[in-house]
């Protein structure tokens, strides 16, 4: 994805993609950017030796080992230990229905995420077989980009289960907290039950929502509280208005 969007800027509008073994025809076509297609195992020489001459190329490693992630990785290691640093797509094709949908998100998201967190892809793409709408696997690709830290796409919430310690209504209020502040795009906001875990647990958000006792809500800005004990029901709306006392609502949708 990020590969593509620097072909975006140059107005370039479409690339060529090509299989393993059409390397030898690569340097024939002219681009600026250029797709190989790749796994694990096939003879390298061949690609290794394309792959120095082409720093344009964009490898996109797909897998169907039963270690998906073991396979990808392994041919990454590959590259690297020829000291070669072209982007690299991993690429994997699901085959789930509409109703498996939790399914697809968990599978994308462990073939993809360790090996994103390890800083070994520059991209993810995610193709399904099935009745899968486009939306829902477009927004599975940036929910893993972002859950890898790799771009951020929409506003991230962190929140705790609730547990006999929570005071308030945690769940209609997550959903309270998420509608009102879905467009606020590159902003982490902690929502949780109590005082006593949750500052800690949301010590990297932006902002937190953390019950302070019955009926009662304390806010944060990063890891200092800013408002004690507001009622709850009015507790939201301060929320909203320290993001925006903030200057981050502009920012937020700019960004
Ligand atoms: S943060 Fe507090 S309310 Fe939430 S699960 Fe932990 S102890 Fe319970």
């Amino acid at each position: 994805m990020q590969a593509a969007e620097k072909g975006l800027l140059t107005g370039v509008q479409a690339y060529p993609i090509f299989p393993h073994n059409a390397v030898p025809f690569i340097s024939l076509v002219k681009a600026d950017l250029k797709f190989l297609v790749l796994q694990y195992g096939a003879d390298s020489d061949e690609y290794l030796a394309c792959l120095r001459h082409h720093p344009e190329i964009v490898v996109v490693c797909m897998s169907n080992h039963q270690n998906k992630t073991g396979d990808q990785r392994a041919l990454v290691h590959e590259l690297m230990a020829h000291n070669l640093y072209n982007p690299v797509v991993f690429a994997q094709m699901y085959r789930h229905s509409q109703e498996e949908k939790a399914d697809f998100q968990l599978e994308a998201a462990a073939d993809m995420g360790a090996l994103m967190i390890d800083g070994l892809t520059d991209g993810v793409w995610l193709m399904n077989q099935g009745d899968l709408s486009d939306e829902d696997i477009d927004a599975t690709a940036f929910g893993v980009l972002q859950a890898a830290r790799l771009r951020t796409s929409k506003t991230e919430y962190i929140s705790c289960p609730g547990c006999g310690r929570t005071l308030y209504d945690l769940r209609s209020t997550i959903a309270r907290i998420r509608e009102a502040t879905k467009e606020m795009k590159g902003l982490k906001i902690g929502i949780m039950g109590c005082i006593v875990n949750g500052p800690g647990e949301m010590a990297d958000a932006d902002y937190g929502y953390v019950g302070a006792g019955l009926g009662k809500i304390s806010l944060y800005r990063k890891k200092v509280c800013v408002e004690r004990n507001i009622d709850e029901k009015d507790a939201v709306e301060h929320l909203l208005r320290l993001i925006k006392d903030d200057g981050n609502v502009q920012q937020a949708s700019d960004s």
